[in-house]
Order: structure tokens, then C-alpha cells, then sequence
């Protein structure tokens, strides 16, 4: 391949590996659906357009693994049935049934 489209590649995969960062560090979450959402701001709307996503953007691999839960997951517990990635209200929920004498989770 030639080396200057190659380059224009290289550049391209790495602006949008650059956007999506931005993306999943600024935007907001929507519970509702499980994903991204630009909360109206110009700068995020257009950063959607160019990712081709729509808005909320739903994300699978950000979304609580609680059964019908679309919260963002924030925090990892271990639990007899595996270690699960939740949101907020279902790590206490988890570890509440886990650590039922309270012992702190590692
Ligand atoms: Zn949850």
C-alpha cells in the first residue's frame, strides 16, 4: 500500500481512537437506554456525528450486568456466581449478599 494513504490511515484510526476517548470520558449516561448521551452540548453532538453514533449511544461493555439494570457500571465485586461489573447500587446490593458480617471486600 502506498506509504501516505497509509499514513492518512494510521492518522484516521488514531483521531477516532482520540474522539472516542474524549466521548466516553465528558459525555453523559442515560439510564434509561445504557449508553452515552451528548446532553445536548454542540461540541459532543458533532463528536457523535463524526463516530457515526447515535444519541445515547447504547455501550454494552460500560453498562451495570445486573439483570435489566442500564446504569453505568463503576465498581467490580467477586461473587459465588463469578466476579460482576456493576453500578453503584448494585455493588452495595452484591456485597451486602456476599459480606453479609460486613468484612470488607478485596
Ligand atoms: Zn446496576
Amino acid at each position: 500500500m502506498d506509504k501516505q494513504i497509509e499514513e492518512v490511515l494510521d492518522r484516521n484510526a488514531k483521531l477516532q481512537n482520540a474522539l472516542e476517548g474524549m466521548c466516553f470520558q465528558f459525555a453523559g449516561w442515560d439510564d434509561k437506554y445504557g449508553g452515552y448521551t451528548t446532553m445536548g452540548l454542540s461540541a459532543l453532538e458533532e463528536a457523535f456525528d463524526v463516530l457515526g453514533w447515535n444519541d445515547p449511544h447504547v455501550y454494552l461493555a460500560a453498562t451495570c450486568q445486573w439483570p435489566n439494570c442500564k446504569k453505568q457500571r463503576t465498581s467490580g465485586i467477586p461473587t459465588s456466581n463469578g466476579y460482576m461489573l456493576v453500578c453503584g447500587e448494585h455493588f452495595r446490593a452484591l456485597d451486602l449478599k456476599e459480606n453479609p458480617n460486613g468484612k470488607e471486600c478485596v
